[in-house]
């Protein structure tokens, strides 16, 4: 690797940590992604290879379009079984938040975390994380919070942990936070590490056509029809909008984890350089947005919409009707005139 990520005290105080723990907990963002379930589960597989009791706990399900990865069952979310989330969390001894780094992404977890004085080993790759870790690993350059766990597993000695598991599950999360190795991914230190990963005899293609290229109809119909009847476009200001309301979900069986990659859509057409796409879930409108090049739609979320992210990927929540929301955007797409 030409880059290292941890100094010498890092090093000293993550194993100082995980010698000491006896129960560890390891939880990532709300609405996991490909990202957070390979690099919870990764680490997780490697730190109970060296017989650590570990629990990965989320604060929601799971996503369906993700339950094909191996040992998504044995994860614990709190919104599924509560108890059980509270009992782990208030057992832990130590802490490893992937792939967020603000409490609040993580929902009520973040309440029963921050109750606790178990240290908090943060390993991710969002713009400025909250000073409310112990250890903080933050690589907002880096392609996914995978790779990250993957460095830092080999620069930690711990390599005699890793198997054809751990590396497929690493493989899941670079995968799909990179769209296949096309965005946040021009840098030789990716492609050591899938070098790396693939002498574990990965299966490569049949983790993408699962993670990246498998529908339900219903979720295809509802993209189809996203992209046909509520797409809009402003081309002089480089910019799309997509809106999904109660009903149009309801149409097609919304499933959560359905409208997944929609966002990106936009971007394929010449002169569409950034895309917002708004979704009204039951509590709130998530708001998620795309951009290609040094447009950075996190600043939007984190200025409009209460959120934040990466710089062409980023989200965020809209309190109000669809139809305030729709307007919101507007005067946002408006008021940017030098794109
Ligand atoms: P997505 O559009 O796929 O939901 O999210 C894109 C990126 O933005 C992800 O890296 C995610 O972590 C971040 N993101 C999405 N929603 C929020 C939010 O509500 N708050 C913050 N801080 N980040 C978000
Ligand atoms: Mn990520």
């Amino acid at each position: 690797m030409r880059t290292t990520l941890l100094d010498i005290q890092t090093t000293y105080d993550l194993r100082r940590f995980v010698t000491n723990a006896r129960n560890i907990v390891i939880t990532c963002h709300l609405s996991p992604d490909g990202d957070a379930v390979g690099s919870t589960l990764a680490l997780c597989r490697v730190l109970r290879n060296m017989g650590k009791r570990v629990d990965v706990v989320t604060p929601d399900m799971v996503p369906r379009s993700l339950h094909f990865v191996p040992g998504v069952r044995d994860i614990t979310a709190f919104t599924i079984n509560e108890s059980r989330a509270r009992f782990l969390v208030s057992r832990a001894d130590l802490f490893f938040c992937l792939d967020f780094n603000s409490l609040h992404r993580i929902d009520k977890l973040g309440e029963l975390l921050d109750k606790s004085h178990a240290p908090r080993v943060l390993l991710d790759h969002h713009l400025q994380p909250e000073p409310i870790f112990d250890l903080f690993v933050s690589y907002p350059e880096l392609s996914s919070t995978c790779e990250i766990v993957y460095r830092v597993i080999q620069e930690m000695g711990w390599r005699n942990y890793v198997d054809k598991m751990v590396a497929q599950y690493i493989y899941l999360g670079m995968m799909t936070d990179t769209g296949n190795f096309t965005y946040s991914s021009d840098y030789p230190d990716v492609y050591e590490v899938l070098a790396d990963l693939v002498t574990y005899n990965i299966e490569k293609q049949k983790i993408y056509n699962l993670a990246m290229n498998t529908f339900s109809a219903d979720c295809l119909r509802l993209q189809g029809y996203a992209l046909s009847e509520k797409m809009q476009l402003f081309p002089d200001k480089h910019a799309a909008l997509i809106t999904l309301d109660k009903n149009n979900l309801e149409r097609f069986n919304y499933k959560r984890g359905d409208s997944e990659g929609l966002v990106n859509k936009p971007l394929a057409i010449p002169g569409i350089d950034w895309v917002v796409f708004l979704r009204e879930d039951p509590d709130n409108i998530k708001v998620s947005c795309r951009s290609v090049g040094d447009f950075s739609v996190s600043e939007i979320c984190k200025q409009h919409f209460g959120g934040g992210g990466h710089i062409n990927a980023a989200g965020g929540d809209f309190h109000g009707t669809m139809d305030e929301a729709i307007e919101k955007v507007k005067t946002i797409i408006n008021s940017i005139n030098d794109f």
